[in-house]
């Protein structure tokens, strides 16, 4: 007798059964700590990609060498059929593999929503993962690895005398803190679009990587169905009470002996205070006024969303009555407040593709913010770009260079002038690459080549060197080149300068009516390495982000020039006043620094070291 799969030859021949798109994962809704309280331990759905032991995928690498004990722990078969069946491994301290998966698990959140939000996929330098090391200390502490391209984990003792809910000594991993893996992973990515950013030429730079990636931890908590419900019906709806969902790394915070999170969404003291602006400059309590700002705009656009749900549940009066809320209620509540957060969460991570290249303030994020969000959904955005712009204004953040908070002044401004459509085979090309980017998207499961080489590599070499060179593949780069120097008047760029490409790169977003919105980014730099002694060791910095439609007409020139000789008298009024700012800046952190006497090589190493994550939040011991 013949076996076949088909019943009958009438029928079809049945295909191939497709892997599924998604891979669900069990872990920590917030840490261990909390993991004792309901609804804290969950299960995410992930991209689901082959895995090898490791977990070892296309853009995360988990590599589990202990430092402390100079031993490596067997890693997880996340593609074992045991494992598989349960979903994941169930959460655990105690076994390691737990912690490789939930590094994995939550690493791949963060990508994901820069993946969807940006309308493109996000890989790391050479095509090649970050490397994750889930145990790679002892200490308190865990940091991006700008030269290794790696994420470093600790682990400790929690306080003996004042652990919080902690087990006075018990160890601490920071590998199972969600807030700690977002936040150092959201720099990771940040370094990856902005490199020039880890340059502290202001004071915000700095705090900006801080305050984006507390952003993008904290917002992700309002994925956490089970949690979001039960802190709606416990707080009556109210999303700034202090909770959980507000505040970043609970377990890490405590068990330092800080007793309280380590940092939170709400303002400090309760209420805005536009002074801190002018006065915080500590690179992460800075940041908190950027997550303040933020998180404001995001309750103010989700009592818009709820109000109405509010009027029918309480007849019209929209007082809610003593007692718990409606079930009902609260799972729409809950609907609402996870929708304003993803659209929030979207919102700061879209503004990217309008930063300048190098040396951001705040200021130009909320032109990026209001820009980013005006250009995809003009009309149906509105309530939320004004509920960010006032939320930014109450805390005294506004750009330098508008004349009003107003929108429209807040939008980039149009090119001042005229110029050429980026070449048709520089165009072609990035698009070119993008639909093969689909193509191997599809069905979910094909994963990009190792050491795939990016348009952006490409596009990222000196095109000094591509000029010289005949390889064809470089054809377009020295297109590009040229097009940026026969335009360098309307990007603001130095003809006496090399330029530089940060990147060249297109995204694709549907916008609310249905169009699909195509867009080609182009970043360029420019450095004065004649002025490294002046400024501390860093350059003073120019560059130019360009925004282009499909057909290569651009649409705005984001620009922070270096003076020269070609810049109108305003720009150069602009760049000079950048410069005086960084001069400033530097003038401040040597007035915080003792040492600073001690001679010109220490000078050199103080301000460069203001570049090293490690060191920058071994600065905050709690
Ligand atoms: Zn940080």
């Amino acid at each position: 007798m013949q076996v076949s799969t088909a019943p009958a030859s009438s029928l079809p021949s049945p295909n191939r059964i497709e892997p599924p798109v998604r891979r669900p994962l069990k872990m920590y809704a917030f840490d261990p700590m909390l993991g004792r309280a309901p609804f804290s331990t969950l299960t995410v759905e992930v991209a689901n990609e082959p895995l090898r032991p490791g977990p070892s995928g296309a853009r995360l690498r988990v590599v589990d060498y202990d430092g402390g004990s100079q031993c490596f722990y067997e890693p997880v078969d996340l593609d074992d059929p045991a494992v598989l069946m349960q979903g994941g491994l169930e959460p655990t301290e105690s076994d390691p593999r737990f912690h490789q998966q939930m590094v994995y698990a939550v690493a791949s959140k963060v990508l994901e929503n820069f993946d969807r939000a940006l309308g493109r996929r996000i890989t790391f330098a050479g095509g090649r993962p970050l490397i994750l090391f889930p145990h790679a200390f002892r200490g308190p502490n865990a940091f991006y690895d700008p030269e290794a391209r790696a994420i470093r984990f600790g682990y400790f003792a929690a306080d003996r005398s004042s652990p919080g809910a902690n087990l006075p000594g018990q160890n601490v991993f920071t590998c199972l803190s969600h807030d700690v893996i977002a936040h150092e992973m959201t720099h990771a990515i940040v370094d990856r679009l902005r490199h020039h950013f880890l340059e502290p030429s202001n004071r915000d730079v700095l705090a900006f990587h801080e305050g984006f990636s507390d952003i993008v931890s904290i917002f992700q908590h309002f994925t956490f169905r089970g949690v979001l419900r039960d802190t709606i019906a416990t707080t009556r709806g109210d999303l700034r009470s202090q909770t959980p969902l507000v505040e970043l790394a609970s377990q890490f915070g405590h068990a330092t002996g800080a007793g309280k999170a380590l940092r939170s969404a709400l303002d400090e003291g309760g209420e805005p205070d536009p002074r801190l602006y002018e006065t915080v400059l500590e690179p992460h309590e800075r940041g908190s006024i950027l997550v303040a700002a933020v998180f404001d705009a995001f309750f103010t656009s989700y009592q818009v969303r709820i109000a109405d749900l509010l009027r029918i549940a309480t007849g019209g009066t929209g007082t809610l009555p003593e007692g718990d809320l409606h079930p009902d209620l609260v799972n729409r509540i809950a609907a609402e407040a996870a929708a304003a957060a993803q659209s929030i969460l979207n919102m700061c991570i879209r503004a990217f593709e309008y930063l300048p290249p190098v040396d951001i303030t705040y200021g130009d994020y909320l032109r990026a913010l209001v820009t980013a969000d005006y250009d995809l959904v003009a009309d149906s955005g509105l309530a939320q770009r004004r509920a960010m712009i006032e939320a930014f204004r109450l805390r005294g953040i506004y750009p330098k260079d508008v004349v009003s908070l107003a929108e429209d002044s807040l939008l980039w401004p149009r090119p001042e002038q005229p110029l050429e459509p980026l070449p048709e085979r520089v165009v072609g090309a990035i698009l070119h690459r993008q639909t093969q980017t689909f193509r191997r998207r599809h069905p979910g499961l094909e994963t990009f080549g190792e050491g795939e080489e990016t348009v952006r590599q490409e596009a990222s070499r000196k095109f000094e060197a591509a000029a010289s060179e005949d390889d064809p593949r470089r054809e377009g780069a020295k297109a590009f080149h040229a097009w940026a120097l026969r335009n360098h008047v309307a990007l603001g760029l130095d003809p006496d300068e090399t330029v530089a490409a940060e990147g060249f790169h297109s995204t694709f977003r549907v916008a609310p009516d249905g169009q699909l919105q195509v867009e080609l980014v182009a970043q360029f730099s420019q450095a004065d390495d004649t002025s490294k002694d002046e400024f501390g060791g860093i350059p003073a910095r120019g560059g130019t982000t360009v925004i282009a439609a499909a057909d290569g007409s651009v649409r705005f020139v984001i620009a922070k020039p270096l003076p020269s000789r070609v810049l109108s008298s305003e720009q150069a009024r602009f760049a000079a006043a950048r410069l005086a700012d960084q001069r400033e800046y530097l003038d401040v952190w040597d007035r915080d620094d003792a040492f600073l006497p001690w001679g010109d090589e220490r000078y050199e190493r103080t301000r460069m070291s203001r570049r090293d994550f490690r060191a920058l939040h071994m600065t905050i011991p709690r």
